[in-house]
């Protein structure tokens, strides 16, 4: 017999949005062709893992039949566009933003025929036709992506200064939304963010995007365009390891990239309006959405959507999308938002989160709540430590070592990734954890949860046992050393890297 390859099949979803049925459509997949689990993304996407190729077609049209697509969700493209998930429909400014996300979608979406004639084609006639009927429409040359499309992914993210949940300064492009009465007058656009780092060349490293210009509405997708096609242009095309948007950010400087960003538009770009990013806003538990309905966002550790042991979430899940069909929205921190519920539903949806073992909100830890992971072991092939699989244990051990400390309440960031590429944005979180060598991670400390500020390396080399105690010695300084309402990850980047050391309480390797 021959091999067999196995897939992952990822959905892009713009701004988190589906319904209940799309969402039911990818449960039954995992559970027909997936291996019974179904993953949230950390940007807001869905994906399967053990797919066989043998599937795979079918597996695309199911996706395609309910109208989500995987088309653009991996590639050098424009890839899923993650966007503020809030359902504050009496907020003119979060819904204007998600009506944007779902326009700027439009124009970065490849034109591509191919995808469709190679996975969407009606096998019985060949025909140039769609499973279900029509005709296959599309250009054969690609407008904004050109013939040879991007030299490497981008990445784009829309948020506010008050709720930076996407992530903004990760992103290639980050589009922070200023808000003048009450409505969205523009964008400060950051560009060149990515956390990419490949350990063998010391030429890669993870940056923060930069505020580029200021620029109004009706003008954002030109420029978003603009800023697209000199990566398309110029970025490099040799060396993939150096091709993100940052790079060339890196080696062109910023005004001279900006220069050649306004060339491109055709006009002068403003420089950013002055900001404070001051919140992430991650939507879990109960919140009135401003229209009489109301929304809860549950966490889901680690995006998995699974049935295990006592907690059956997969099962919930498909009890509340066929009783109660609320319209869902996946968040950038792999939490789901249950929206348009009405006060009749509010005791129906936490009856069956009780009914099926699934923790709520109210009862998960902020640690708990405030923590991701990328999937690493086993099926990424990149990994060189465990990730998903070994970080819930450790936020058993830090939930203890928190409350025994008083410090059960404190809000931070963690996130631990199995390789330095930095899947689940792991280098601008209060605590990053991050595969190094097998079964040892680098820690990092001092970034933060509004996510404005790189952290740097705490420890190298640290066995996984030895990753929460250590930690432990640096809640313990904190909570003696500490000033009022004081963050974790602000207070280790005011006392550094050699003050914490000299108080780690387990002896430090040189
Ligand atoms: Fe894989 Fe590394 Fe990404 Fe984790 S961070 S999913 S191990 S590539």
């Amino acid at each position: 017999g021959g091999k067999t390859y196995s897939f992952m099949v990822r959905s892009a979803i713009p701004g988190g949005k589906l319904t209940s049925e799309q969402m039911l459509a990818e449960i039954d997949l995992c559970d027909e062709v997936g291996n019974t689990t179904l993953r949230i993304t950390t940007r807001q996407g869905l994906q399967h893992h053990g797919i066989l190729k043998s599937n795979l077609q079918q597996t695309i049209h199911r996706i395609n039949e309910v109208q989500l697509t995987t088309l653009a969700a991996c590639g050098d493209v424009v890839r899923n566009i993650m966007c503020s998930p809030c359902p504050y429909h009496g907020d003119a400014v979060y819904s204007q933003l998600q009506a944007f996300a779902d326009e700027l979608v439009t124009h970065m979406r490849p034109r591509t025929r191919a995808y469709h004639e190679l996975w969407l084609i009606d096998e019985a006639t060949r025909e140039r036709q769609l499973v279900g009927g029509g005709k296959i429409e599309g250009d054969e040359v690609e407008p904004l992506y050109g013939p040879t499309y991007l030299p490497r992914k981008f990445k784009i993210g829309i948020g506010l200064p008050t709720d930076n949940i996407v992530d903004l300064y990760s992103q290639d492009l980050g589009l922070m939304a200023i808000a003048e009465n009450w409505n969205v007058s523009g964008f400060n656009m950051l560009v060149g963010g990515g956390f990419g780092v490949t350990p063998s060349a010391a030429k890669t490293f993870p940056a923060l995007a930069q505020p580029m210009c200021y620029i109004p509405l009706a003008q954002a997708i030109d420029v978003a365009k603009a800023v697209i096609k000199v990566q398309r242009d110029f970025g490099n095309r040799s060396d993939r390891k150096v091709a993100r948007l940052k790079y060339l950010i890196h080696n062109w400087g910023l005004p001279r990239f900006k220069e050649k960003v306004e060339e491109y538009f055709g006009g002068p770009l403003a420089p950013p309006r002055p900001f404070v990013v001051t919140d992430q806003n991650d939507g879990m538990g109960w919140h009135a959405q401003g229209d009489g309905k109301w929304f809860y966002g549950l966490n889901v550790e680690n995006g998995r959507i699974k049935d295990e042991g006592s907690i059956r979430l997969k099962t919930a899940l498909r009890e509340v999308c066929r009783t109660i069909a609320p319209p869902l929205r996946l968040t950038p921190h792999q939490g789901i938002i249950f929206c348009d519920l009405k006060e009749s539903d509010r005791g129906r949806l936490t009856e069956i989160f009780h009914r099926n073992g699934v923790p709520t909100t109210e009862e998960t830890s902020a640690v708990r709540r405030w923590s991701m992971a990328c999937p690493a072991l086993p099926t990424c092939g990149l990994s060189i430590t465990e990730s998903e699989r070994a970080l819930p244990g450790m936020i058993d051990q830090m939930e203890h070592s928190l409350a025994e400390l008083g410090l059960a309440g404190e809000v931070f960031t963690t996130r631990m990734t199995g390789c330095p590429n930095g899947c689940a944005r792991p280098y601008n979180s209060d605590i990053g954890l991050v595969g190094k060598a097998k079964g040892k991670y680098t820690i990092f400390l001092g970034g933060r949860r509004q996510g404005d500020r790189l952290n740097f390396i705490y420890q190298d080399m640290v066995p996984s046992e030895e990753v929460v105690p250590r930690l432990a010695s640096v809640f313990r300084y904190y909570r003696d050393e500490r000033q009022p309402g004081e963050a974790l990850g602000d207070f280790c980047h005011r006392k550094g890297k050699d003050d914490l050391l000299a108080h780690c309480e387990i002896p430090v390797e040189a």
